[in-house]
């Protein structure tokens, strides 16, 4: 296409990134008075096709060079922020992990903004403040304890309290408002106060053990400038008591620290030993908040107010003026790794973060990853070992239970029942864990073995009874009515086969009938505070049987549970994923870390057929670690990460020969470009061939030298993006946790 050279217009350009899933940049026009104006990191509304877009401003251009361009530039429709709402720092870090993920950057900056600004909404909204008006209402506010709960706060902050930090406190807006209606208290909109809220210490820290003060002591060395560390301690050992010394530290100082932790549902517990210990002015952000609510948080943390940023994954985005600490808790846990679209690990992104920033960043888990003890041999991130559990807790005892021989009822054997028998009668709690929910996984014919598989997946039928007998499909969704006969011989036998969690349940109450048995898995805990009422049930000290699927195995404290069981681990010991075994010795472990963890010494049961495997074995009679140390060196043998980089190519379509030769064909260009520094694995079918209709196959990239290998991948993959048919769907994975 010829150049033209454009004569008639302005010379003040702007480049910016536009949320669309296009890997370029585009450059606007501007008047030279908003060219003088503008901030990079601020938003401009542009047109771009026939669209209205928010983009972000990325690059000034220089004014004296002459305007080149293939197409006719447009100006911009507006400028929306009169200052940059993302700063320098920010705006690398988003760069950079476009560039890194290979990801379009347009789409990479909107993944770090709230809805309402990527909606252009002013970025200065007015903050909702409630001040109390009546102070002798106590006789107005009847039996609701909410409303007198709420009542006494306001009391106590006759200034008026922010409502944002009524909301922490776990005061609901709509109880505000049930009180504003009887004249006790109102609302203001307030413009924001950003000045940030020196910290005072609400509680005294605990004495901190032995290793506990050399981890505090080790870490706080290295204020002011970048170190990264990997805590490794026991469940239990007393890893947020580290955490909260060092913030204490940081945080006198007036600086900002951002705790990144892998799902919501663990953030209640933490943020309330926060509060407790602080006093200061902490947000949450993580997807479960109203856009409202998201933005202003953001707001705090983007402005300074905030000291304390607890966030889930994406929160790794938010710009902090004064960060001073970066905390990832439960380091190994996959959520941190986004797993689709933009394919971002907040670990990894973390840790580039904390380096831009000049500072310490702390990796924490009972579990590390591989990964992390891999950059430990490297001398990239720098070991802190708590050996004991805090306190007086001991560890667990673990016991196997070999299912061949052991006598069962409803799977689950004899002896274990008896056991749990004896935890309820000496008024203990145990925790059951399995990670299948519904009622079983097969429907089987019994007399032609005719299986219940979802038609648009390779995959079975899940069968529920709740709320209604149906088929479901776990992958894709698709709900079938269960059939009352056979589709394929008429009989009247279908049998259900293996068990999931609703199963369970239903066997536990046969067995232990005058038991409460609590049930936590996403069918029974879709509705909002229902997993708060059960936790508080469990913080009382009354005996229960917690049955639960992954829901149950992250971070709680459970301190009157003392026998933890996991009835099924040997779908995990199967998997053909190199990672499986990583995986599922973590999932042991985290799970056995729930036993035991108040005064009375806790057991854990695991059920297998295959008692004499390895990893079963190293586990019971040594420990994490010197699992961790053995999959080290049979990695490093393999060339299996992370000795070896890798990156996956996802490729899927209606036609399996289609994706298997569109792969090869690429392959084959890798295979003559790069030999000798690029292995390749695949292409071959996905171990679900056939997703909801579609068919995947993959291919592996993998190589020893980070660099080339990305170097290689980056012009080879924008070929294939401009290649591909219209009806194949490519998704391209650096650093991939899952081969699936
Ligand atoms: P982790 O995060 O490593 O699983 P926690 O921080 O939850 O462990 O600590 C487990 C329990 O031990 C908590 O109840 C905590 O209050 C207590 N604890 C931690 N450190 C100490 C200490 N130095 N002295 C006494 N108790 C402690
Ligand atoms: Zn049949
Ligand atoms: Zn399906």
């Amino acid at each position: 296409m010829p150049t033209t050279l454009e004569t008639n217009s302005t010379n003040y350009r702007i480049r910016v990134a536009v949320p669309v899933h296009l890997y370029d940049t585009f450059d606007y026009l501007v008047t030279e008075e908003q060219y003088q104006h503008i901030h990079l990191g601020a938003r401009v509304s542009v047109s771009f096709g026939r669209q209205n877009l928010v983009g972000i401003v990325v690059e000034k251009l220089p004014t004296n060079q002459p305007i080149q361009t293939k197409f006719k530039l447009k100006f911009i429709t507006e400028i929306l922020d009169e200052h940059a709402i993302l700063d320098e720092k920010v705006l690398s870090l988003l760069t950079w992990s476009a560039q890194y993920y290979q990801f379009p950057i347009g789409e990479v900056i909107q993944s770090a903004l709230p809805t309402l600004l990527r909606q252009g909404k002013p970025a200065d909204l007015l903050t909702r403040v409630w001040i109390l008006l009546d102070e002798h209402a106590e006789t107005k506010i009847k039996r609701s304890d909410k409303q007198q709960e709420a009542y006494k706060i306001l009391k106590l902050h006759p200034q008026g309290t922010t409502e944002n930090i009524l909301n922490l406190a776990g005061i609901e807006t709509a109880t505000l408002k049930a009180l504003a209606k009887k004249d006790i208290c109102k609302c203001v909109h307030e413009k924001q106060d950003l000045s940030p809220m020196p910290m005072t210490l609400a509680q005294m820290p605990l004495t901190a053990n032995e290793d506990q003060r050399k981890a505090i002591d080790t870490i706080l060395k290295a204020q002011n400038k970048y170190q990264a560390f990997l805590l490794d301690g026991l469940t239990g050992s007393g890893k947020t008591e580290v955490y909260l010394q060092v913030m204490e530290r940081v945080l006198k100082q007036g600086k900002q620290v951002l705790v990144l932790v892998p799902e919501i549902g663990l953030t209640p517990q933490t943020i309330s030993r926060f509060q407790s210990r602080f006093h200061c002015n902490i947000v949450l952000l993580h997807s479960g908040l109203n856009d409202s609510k998201r933005l202003q948080a953001w707001q705090h943390a983007q402005s300074g107010k905030a000291s304390i940023i607890l966030g889930t994954r994406s929160a790794i985005y938010t710009p902090l003026p004064n960060l001073g600490l970066i905390i990832l808790d439960e380091e190994h846990d996959l959520s941190f790794k986004q797993q689709e679209g933009f394919r971002y690990h907040a670990k990894d992104v973390a840790l580039y973060r904390a380096h831009l920033e000049k500072c310490p960043i702390i990796l924490g888990s009972a579990t590390p990853s591989i990964d992390c003890y891999a950059l430990v041999e490297q001398g990239k991130l720098k070991l802190l070992e708590l050996n004991q559990r805090a306190g007086s807790a001991l560890m667990p005892k673990m016991h196997v239970l070999d299912l061949k021989v052991s006598p069962k009822q409803h799977g689950i054997s004899q002896l274990l029942i008896g056991e749990i028998k004896r935890r309820i009668e000496r008024k203990e709690q145990v925790l059951i864990f399995l990670n299948r929910r519904g009622y079983a996984p097969v429907l089987i014919c019994d007399s032609c073995a005719w299986q219940a598989k979802c038609p648009n997946c390779d995959a079975n039928f899940t069968l529920h009874y709740q709320p209604y007998s149906h088929l479901h499909c776990h992958h894709c969704g698709t709900i079938h009515r269960k059939p009352d006969h056979c589709p394929q011989c008429n009989h009247e036998e279908l049998k259900p086969i293996g068990m999931g969690t609703a199963k369970v349940e239903e066997s536990l109450n046969e067995l232990f009938p005058n038991v409460d048995v609590i049930r936590v898995d996403r069918d029974s805990t879709s509705r909002v505070g229902s997993w708060q009422k059960i936790y508080d049930r469990i913080q009382t000290s009354e005996p229960v049987i917690l049955l639960g699927t992954q829901m149950l195995a992250k971070g709680h404290h459970f301190p009157y549970v003392t026998l933890v069981t996991i009835l099924d681990i040997d779908s995990g010991l199967l998997s053909v994923d190199f990672r499986a075994p990583e995986r599922t010795a973590q999932l042991i472990v985290q799970v056995s870390g729930r036993a035991g963890r108040g005064e009375k010494k806790g057991d854990v049961y695991l059920q297998t057929l295959r008692p004499d495997h390895p990893l079963l074995s190293t586990l019971v009679n040594h420990d994490y670690r010197a699992f961790a140390h053995q999959t080290l060196k049979e990695r490093k043998a393999a060339l299996l990460p992370p000795y070896r980089y890798t990156a996956l190519i996802r490729c899927e379509s209606k036609n399996q020969q289609l994706n298997q030769d569109f792969l090869q064909g690429y392959a084959q260009n890798l295979r003559t470009n790069a030999n000798e520094l690029i292995d390749i694995w695949g292409p071959i079918p996905a171990p679900m061939e056939r997703k909801a209709g579609r068919y995947q196959a993959h291919m592996v990239l993998l190589s020893q030298d980070r660099a080339k290998l990305h170097f290689y991948i980056r012009q080879w993959w924008q070929n294939m993006l401009h290649q591909k048919p219209s009806n194949m769907k490519l998704s391209l994975d650096i650093d991939p946790q899952e081969l699936s």
